[in-house]
């Protein structure tokens, strides 16, 4: 055993724990980041956000050439897909940046240990190396940030080629002729997506009667009709009941949730996508006495601290949005904590986008929530169609709508479905940031002609002033 004293142990090195780990070097702790996995970046950059980002934006520029490019006046008479390609460009993307984190690790001294690890004690881990072997690290505190897996469905077991998580569906070798998506959250919409515009049929069969729970309702069902538009099929309100993998092609047979005559389909690959579970396998939390919620969550108090003192915890382990910038920013938090500064997370500005074509982001509260909560509200819409840069590129779909207070105009929400959302919302979230209201939104200048001078309307919509409708 070393005599070794870090400032911070990080147990994983994804989002939240390698920026936690060089936040805190920057501060001018002396930081391991403990990471079992072969490379750095955790779910988000080896098997999550990137990669599914990586074929979402190669899928859609083959759509694009295929069937978009027409109305531009550009003929492109064959376009073929090479498969193999698009996976290699996807997994170089996915080599870099992971790479990418381990020069910053080099750059800010941060002490990258390769391997499982088991909490042993308050400040004491023992990791089990990649390499073989074993370590002990004492550190003055430590931060889990171990992040979630795949949920899973029982009775459906997992092979990763014909019965997949997102990770086996984003590395599959062939379009399937059929891909069954079980789950209408995020995960299932995009990949769903890449893999119709690879030239899939694609059913999503979700349990409820709505697609992405959680979403503002109109803006959920705005997102369903153009996703239909582009084919993919819906059994909403419906569960899969049985899948049996003994043929050729797997035969899924679904029923509705309140009961009826089951149906059953054929179906090459089915995607189980029912959401993420906070992943403490194997970590020793009960060495410590750390103790998990009914959701599997490791509880913390608002500064991310555990039960236990020294121990601290973030990211998606922890209860709130399992997002990747989420985090990153909790990470940063612990941190200056850890320095004696006092940071602050807004949960109520995280915005949260969908990757699809046409993207959908939003941040702050929905209609839904405002009403259960009583609040007295206002809302402004503006559709992409009446804005002249959307009219200039043809992506018209969509709209804008601003929630602001009813008495005070301060913006409570702000949701968007329509190209480039996931770039736009950003400018939503400064303004909730900051507390800005719906006027502050509306008297700020807007470039002409942007996608962004939707967003003014639909500020100005809410003082039923917009000026291009
Ligand atoms: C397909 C997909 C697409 C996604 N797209 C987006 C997106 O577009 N935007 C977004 O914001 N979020 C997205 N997410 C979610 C995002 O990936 C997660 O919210 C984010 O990675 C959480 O970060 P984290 O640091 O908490 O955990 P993780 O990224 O899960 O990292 C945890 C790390 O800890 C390691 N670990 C676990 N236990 C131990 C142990 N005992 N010892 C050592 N190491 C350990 C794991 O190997 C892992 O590398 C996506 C997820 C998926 C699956």
């Amino acid at each position: 055993m070393s005599d070794e004293v870090f400032d911070l142990a990080v147990i994983g090195g994804g989002p939240g724990g390698y920026v936690a780990a060089i936040r805190a070097a920057q501060l001018g702790m002396k930081v391991a980041c403990i990471e079992k996995r072969a490379t750095l970046g955790g779910t988000c950059l080896n098997i999550g956000c990137i990669p599914s980002k990586a074929l979402l934006n190669s899928s859609e520029l083959y759509a694009e050439a295929r069937d978009g490019l027409n109305a531009h006046g550009i003929k492109i008479p064959t376009v073929e897909l090479d498969l193999g390609a698009m996976q290699d460009q996807k997994s170089k993307v996915v080599k870099e940046l992971t790479q990418g984190i381990e020069f910053l690790f080099r750059k800010n001294k941060v002490t990258s240990i390769k391997g499982m690890a088991r909490l042993e004690g308050s400040g004491r881990i023992a990791v089990e190396l990649s390499a073989g072997g074993g370590q002990q690290v004492s550190a003055r505190n430590i931060l889990i940030a171990t992040g979630s897996e795949s949920a899973s469905v029982p009775g459906l077991e997992i092979d990763e080629e014909r019965i997949v998580s997102s990770t086996g569906a984003l590395e599959l070798e062939g379009v399937p002729g059929h891909l069954v998506v079980v789950g209408a959250g995020y995960i299932g919409l995009e990949l769903g997506t890449v893999w119709r515009r690879l030239g899939a049929k694609v059913t999503v069969v979700e349990w409820l009667d709505r697609i992405t729970p959680g979403m503002d309702l109109e803006v959920s069902r705005q997102f369903q009709r153009l996703l239909s538009r582009q084919g993919l099929g819906f059994k909403l309100a419906a569960k899969v009941t049985e899948v049996d993998d003994g043929g050729d092609r797997l035969l899924v047979t679904t029923e509705a949730v309140d009961g009826g005559e089951p149906e059953k389909m054929k179906a090459d690959v089915l995607l189980v996508a029912v959401g993420r579970r906070p992943y403490t396998d194997g970590l020793g939390l009960e060495q410590v006495g750390l103790k998990t919620d009914n959701h599997g969550r490791i509880e913390v108090d608002r500064h991310y601290a555990t039960s236990v003192e020294g121990i601290y915890a973030i990211g998606d382990v922890i209860r709130g949005p399992m997002l990747a910038h989420k985090a990153e920013d909790e990470g940063v938090c612990v941190a200056e904590i850890l320095a004696g500064q006092s940071p602050h997370l807004d949960y109520d500005a995280i915005p949260a986008v969908i990757y699809t074509a046409p993207e959908v982001a939003s941040v702050g509260k929905t209609e839904e929530q405002l009403k259960e909560a009583g609040t007295a509200y206002k809302a402004g819409k503006f559709p992409f169609s009446a804005n002249s840069r959307a009219r200039a590129t043809g992506k018209t779909d969509g709209f804008v709508k601003v929630l602001a207070d009813a008495r005070t105009d301060r913006l409570l929400g702000v949701h968007i479905i329509g190209a480039e959302a996931g770039t736009m919302i950003a400018e939503a979230a400064l303004a909730i940031e900051f507390g800005a209201s719906s006027e502050d939104l509306a008297r700020s200048c807007h470039a002409h002609p942007t996608l962004e001078e939707a967003i003014k309307e639909a500020a100005l919509a809410t003082h039923g002033a917009p000026i291009h409708i």
